[in-house]
């Protein structure tokens, strides 16, 4: 038994150092992603919901590696925290969103979502490195709205900080900030008040499912427009797939949507040419 024992240890130990390995293999490749411009960005409009026209885009990335299938940002977004890595894409994603997206706001007004992790908010430079993406890229400061989880603004402590003072200043310059997966966090809801926020984004889990209709989906949807909306914050509800859902949205005074029943996250020039048509449904 207690040669079993240290066999399974043994195995154990191989095993995490095989996974060392390929995290390590991954990183590489990940910053080769970079300068080999493997990375692209896709655009998932958001509806107003008053009257279903395209006020925005979320910016999701995605990684091409030359020859494989397209990799969702969910297989090496958390790797690219880790490492560190997230810094150099989070800076491209924001410059290139930034710089496609102008087109489009001098043609519609068009705003932009970008999505900005914990990891870069504790840089000292990402403030003004985000005042430079839209100098150079000519997108007024209104037209962007940043994308952070609310856990960036709660946890105590120098990186809470340092985040909070970011976007205090960006905030001055007329960036919006949205708080991402909005009511899947843990904390209390004070900082709703006291933080730099503008808009909240109803975490798509809150979304009714088909079926029987459910008294308990929608009071808790209601709660959240009804709270956002007596602070005086912006709404946008996640992950809209069926039309029930947007008619309780609207009926409930949701302003904005988003979601696979409006349209998947789609290329630039799928983006643009939605954009260029106005309505989608
Ligand atoms: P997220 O910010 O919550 O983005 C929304 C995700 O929900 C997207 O997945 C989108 O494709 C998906 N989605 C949109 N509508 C629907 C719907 O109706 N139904 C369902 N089931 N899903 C829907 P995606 O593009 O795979 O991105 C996953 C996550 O990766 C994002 O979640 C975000 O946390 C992260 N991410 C994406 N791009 C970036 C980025 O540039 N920087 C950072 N830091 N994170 C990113
Ligand atoms: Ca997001
Ligand atoms: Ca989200
Ligand atoms: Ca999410």
């Amino acid at each position: 038994a207690k040669e079993a024992g240290r066999n399974q240890f043994v195995l154990y130990d191989e095993q995490l150092r095989e996974k060392r390995l390929e995290t390590a293999r991954t990183v590489e490749r990940l910053r080769e992603a970079l300068t080999r411009e493997e990375f692209v960005v896709f655009y998932q409009p958001l509806i107003r919901l008053a009257d279903e026209q395209i006020t925005g885009v979320e910016a999701l990335i995605r990684w091409q590696p030359s020859g494989e299938s397209m990799v969702p940002p969910d297989k090496f977004i958390g790797i690219s925290e880790d490492s560190g890595l997230i810094v150099p894409i989070g800076a491209w994603v924001l410059r290139e969103s930034c710089r496609v997206v102008a087109g489009w706001h001098r043609r519609h007004g068009t705003v932009v979502s970008v999505n900005v992790s914990p990891r870069q908010l504790r840089e000292p430079g990402f403030g003004l490195m985000v005042l430079d993406a839209l100098e150079t890229s000519g997108l007024p400061p209104e037209a962007l709205i940043l994308e952070i989880t609310e856990g960036v603004l709660v946890d105590s402590g120098i990186a809470t900080e340092q985040a909070i003072s970011h976007l205090t200043m960006l905030r001055t310059h007329g960036v919006r900030v949205a708080v991402d997966d909005f009511g899947t966090g843990y904390s209390s809801l004070a900082y709703l008040r006291d933080l730099p926020i503008d808009h909240v984004k109803i975490d798509r889990s809150f979304m009714p499912v088909p079926g029987p209709p459910d008294p308990a989906a929608r009071t808790l949807v209601k709660a959240i427009i009804d709270l956002a909306a007596g602070l005086r914050l912006g709404t946008i509800a996640e992950g809209v797939e069926t039309a029930e859902q947007v008619e309780l949205l609207r009926e409930l005074g949701c302003q904005r949507a988003q979601g696979f029943y409006f349209s998947r996250p789609v290329p630039e020039a799928d983006a643009a040419r939605l954009i260029d048509r106005e309505r989608l449904t």
